[in-house]
């Protein structure tokens, strides 16, 4: 038997080791089932190498994404999918320049470049990205006048991408994300699953971030306030 001091010690232990990254769990310990599906959030050329809106080593999320897509039957992709002129990008804003804020009626919105405008080559998923499984691909972002980082909710915060409730109707009850961008619309995408009351990972290194004024760390703080579980792939059991 434990005493009550070596009982709070471990409490103590478990409580730390939750706030490190995977610390919870092993190499291929958990098993993707019938109820989960993976999200694989805007791998679009936009925000590749090359491309007008480039996250940082975000190519390098395709073979990670490939190989743990293996392990899910359902799989949800999302394209950013905005028209021209969209009320996110700078260049329709006079004065101001990418990354810089506006406030916009449903809050503060950050400007981009312009970016994975409907149709055109920078919009198109990968060309890289192998997932022939893949069930549905949600477009987001395309009401001229609201932005939408999240898969489930635009940036108006009440306008529905319709995803929960296509979720709930194959009766998945967790969701593991990955893409472009951690800190946007991969943790958009988390914290809104988790109102929705899905169990939610998000798989670091299946995930690149822009980092925008400090926006990495407070995504991951945000993350783990909200009951996301922070995992890696090697987490994830992928049979060969
Ligand atoms: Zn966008």
């Amino acid at each position: 038997m434990l005493n009550r001091r070596q009982i709070l010690a471990a409490l103590g232990t478990t409580t730390l080791a939750s706030l490190a990254p995977s610390a919870l769990f092993a190499a291929g310990s958990i098993k993707p089932d019938d109820a989960s599906a993976l999200l694989v959030i805007d791998v679009q050329n936009c925000f590749l190498p090359g491309g007008s809106l480039a996250v940082k080593e975000g190519e390098q999320v395709v073979p990670v994404i490939n190989k743990m897509a293996k392990a899910f039957s359902n799989v949800v992709m999302t394209q950013d999918w905005h028209t021209p002129g969209h009320v996110s990008f700078a260049s329709v804003h006079a004065g101001k320049k990418p990354f810089e804020t506006i406030d916009l009626p449903y809050g503060k919105q950050v400007l981009w470049p312009d970016h994975c405008v409907q149709g055109t080559d920078g919009a198109a998923l990968s060309k890289d990205l192998s997932i022939p499984q893949a069930e549905l691909i949600i477009r987001k972002g395309f009401h001229k006048d609201v932005d939408s980082y999240s898969a489930f909710l635009e940036a108006d915060g009440k306008t529905t991408t319709g995803l929960a409730a296509y979720l709930k109707s194959r009766k998945i009850k967790r969701v593991f994300v990955a893409g472009l961008a951690t800190d946007f619309c991969v943790a958009w995408t988390a914290l809104d699953a988790r109102k929705a009351g899905f169990e939610v990972y998000v798989v670091e290194d299946a995930c690149r971030g822009i980092d925008n004024q400090g926006s990495l760390a407070k995504a991951w703080a945000d993350m783990a306030k909200a009951g996301v579980k922070r995992i890696q792939s090697a987490d994830i059991a992928v049979s060969a």
